[in-house]
């Protein structure tokens, strides 16, 4: 059915709003909207699309991650080589370079530009009429590989160029960009925690996860890992500047669409090129991502042309490089910490060392997997490397010690004795117990958190203090707690107090799902605890469900099911939920009584556009009568509802020969006007 002029225009519509929100949210960090009101779009979008497949184009915002993962990638010739950069270890390097620029071009003073160098994946972007057409690794610097179907996964990369930014800056429709894709620090943090929690390769820094990511055959496994781009060079379609200053190609890229280093600065002369690299130094772990060097760049491309370029760096850039922080030690031991989710983490003792001005006596190793692969044993010296605020990680032996000796994974854990399980598709090795004291904290954490117990008030210096004096061991010890206990410690004001008790009294109507979600049980978030409490109501029945029953749960796999059924086959967990249930913590769950069952037995299919409703609001009144909403169109359904612009499912409906209703024919149906 062809879709009418109200649909394209509606569709347009909100291809536009999408578009500026992506760029509100993703490049400029500044959502004027919330998620969720982003995601109702998006799903309206996605409907619309979906109803006319016709209309589909590949700059629309719904089609960022599109398309099956790929056996391998095409090469592709770069229009202008993608050569490196030639780098600086020191000031003096700096100055040689600016001294080869002024004798070369014959002036006396040079305007330069700095930039941060990031420290990812480069890529050049190629813009037909202003739609990204394709994304193309570095690869050699003269060919590369084409990863179009990843590259539009990356939020910050803008599908369509703003169209007036550049008419106002004069350019050709048809462009290069070029840039680097990066992880910010938050994205690869969260990228390790959650390859540790599910067994996965822990990468050694950002710039090999964003690298892999980039490269990844399957383009959702890019969208997943949340890479940015920066851009910092635009060509014309034949590789050259349409700009007469770098500084004002920034500008321009910037408004665009794309994110550009927000320090960047035109500045006279070497000097100040320096006292943009100290100035950056200096703010450099507050930075969002990882840098490891400034870029000065001169800024006119009329001199840029003059001076030109060696195979394999232009004359008219350089990259100052911070000095490294790594260093050599000894291994003095390995022990084993516990963490947050129970894994045990080797950890190496180091003879203390500065690094980057900071005195390091200990660094991660990860897992058991890690320190094999390192082959790192005690009384080796290693040589460790300190990036940004995060703990200092081994990077290889350097020299074997002379009495070393392996290091041995415990067999219970070392802070409470329990047994230590590994589950054949994952690294890290766990303490089984649910109380364990060196899990107490971030259980209790996790426990009180906003989508789980909700408990405001419960951060971590109060959990700190809780659980150090003795007075909470596990989550069910938080409901006797009294105002005389609470008022002694730091920072507990009575009224606050007061307030903590309230919070934790209310928390006890929770209900099953956010409980379920709280009890911090293996691969079971939010979602997974809301699917068990609607198909179960009770958390007895869900702790007698074997593997078998679980995964008859939609949605819940094998190694889902195998994580909950492990976690209720503990002892220690059994308890800690009959304590919580004798604290009076709701166990069971909230279940919507449907208003009445007029509608019970019927299932409805809605098409088109409603006009009094969405038909998301249109699916709940069916609900709230006992009747169920499908999905598609079959023999059994036994009402379709047919708005503006119906999709095919009308036509199927015409011919199985279904009851159709319009709205004002439901409206009447099931009572309302
Ligand atoms: P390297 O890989 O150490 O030889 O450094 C050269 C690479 O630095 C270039 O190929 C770019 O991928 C990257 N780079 C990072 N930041 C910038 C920047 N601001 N300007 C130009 N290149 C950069
Ligand atoms: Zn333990």
């Amino acid at each position: 059915m062809a879709a009418s002029k109200s649909t394209r225009k509606e569709i347009e519509k909100l291809r536009a709003d999408l578009r500026h929100h992506e760029y509100r949210y993703y490049v400029l960090d500044e959502p004027e909207i919330s998620d969720a009101a982003f995601d109702r779009m998006m799903n309206r979008l996605k409907a619309l699309e979906a109803e006319h497949p016709e209309l589909v184009t590949p700059d629309s915002p719904s089609q960022r991650v599109g398309g099956a993962p790929r056996e391998g990638f095409e090469t592709v010739v770069h229009r202008r080589p993608m050569i490196s950069l030639d780098n600086a270890y020191s000031y003096d390097d700096l100055r040689e370079f600016d001294r080869r620029v002024r004798e070369l071009t014959g002036r006396e003073h040079i305007e330069y530009v700095t930039e941060h160098k990031y420290d990812g994946l480069s890529l050049a972007l190629i813009y037909e009429g202003g739609r990204l057409a394709r994304g193309v690794t570095r690869g050699d610097g003269a060919r590369g590989e084409d990863v179009t179907p990843n590259v539009r996964t990356i939020r910050s990369i803008p599908l369509v160029l703003d169209s007036a930014a550049i008419k106002k800056w004069k350019l050709p429709p048809d462009l290069e960009v070029r840039g680097e894709a990066i992880m910010s620090r938050r994205a690869f943090e969260e990228l390790n925690r959650k390859q540790e929690e599910q067994g996965g390769k822990i990468f050694a820094n950002a710039r090999n996860a964003a690298a892999g990511a980039v490269r990844m055959l399957d383009p959702k496994v890019t969208a997943s890992r949340r890479l940015d781009f920066y851009a910092y060079y635009l060509l014309n379609a034949d590789g050259r500047d349409p700009l007469d200053r770098h500084s004002r190609a920034l500008d321009a890229l910037e408004a665009m669409g794309f994110r550009v280093c927000a320090e960047r600065q035109r500045v006279a002369g070497i000097d100040k090129v320096m006292a943009f690299c100290d100035a950056q130094d200096a703010r450099r772990e507050k930075l969002p991502y990882e840098i490891d060097g400034i870029v000065a760049k001169v800024d006119e491309t009329a001199l840029q042309e003059e001076l030109g370029a060696t195979a394999k760096a232009p004359r008219w850039a350089i990259a100052y490089k911070y000095p490294a922080r790594q260093e050599t030690t000894v291994v003095r031991d390995i022990r084993v910490q516990v963490g947050r989710t129970g894994a045990l983490t080797p950890v190496a003792d180091l003879e203390p060392v500065k690094v980057g001005g900071v005195t390091v006596s200990h660094s991660t190793l990860h897992n058991m997997d890690e320190v094999e692969r390192l082959g790192v044993q005690i009384g080796d010296t290693v040589l460790i490397e300190r990036a940004g605020e995060v703990i200092p990680h081994v990077i290889s032996v350097t020299k074997k010690g002379a009495h070393r000796r392996p290091f041995v994974m415990p067999e219970k854990c070392p802070e409470c004795g329990s047994r230590i399980h590994k589950s054949p598709d994952e690294v890290a090795y766990r303490c089984v117990n649910a109380a364990c004291p060196a899990k107490r904290k971030e259980s209790l954490i996790h426990f009180a958190g906003r989508h789980a117990m909700n408990i405001d008030g419960l951060g971590e210096k109060i959990v700190d203090q809780l659980v150090d004096n003795g007075l909470v061991k596990d989550p069910a010890d938080l409901y006797p707690l009294t105002l005389d206990t609470l008022v002694p410690l730091e920072r507990m004001a009575e009224k606050s107090a007061q307030n903590l008790l309230d919070e934790i009294e209310s928390s006890k109507k929770n209900g099953l799902a956010r409980l379920i979600y709280a009890l911090g049980i293996r691969f079971v978030g939010e979602r997974t605890g809301q699917l068990l409490a609607e198909h179960f109501g009770s958390l007895r029945e869900i702790e007698e469900a074997n593997e078998e029953k679980l995964t008859e749960v939609p949605e819940i796999g094998p190694k889902v099911a195998a994580s909950i059924a492990e976690f209720f086959s503990e002892a220690a967990n059994r308890k800690l939920v009959a304590k919580l249930q004798k604290a009076g913590v709701r166990m069971t769950a909230e279940r919507k009584a449907p208003r009445d069952s007029k509608l019970a037995g019927k299932t409805f299919v809605f098409t088109g556009g409603l006009e009094h409703r969405s038909r998301e609001q249109a699916g709940e009144i069916v609900v709230s009568h006992g009747g169920k909403v499908g999905g598609s169109v079959s023999k059994k359904t036994d009402y379709v509802v047919v708005g503006s612009d119906p999709g095919s499912k009308y036509d199927q409906a015409k011919k199985l020969g279904l009851t159709i209703l319009d709205e004002a024919g439901f409206e009447k149906l099931v009572g309302i006007k």
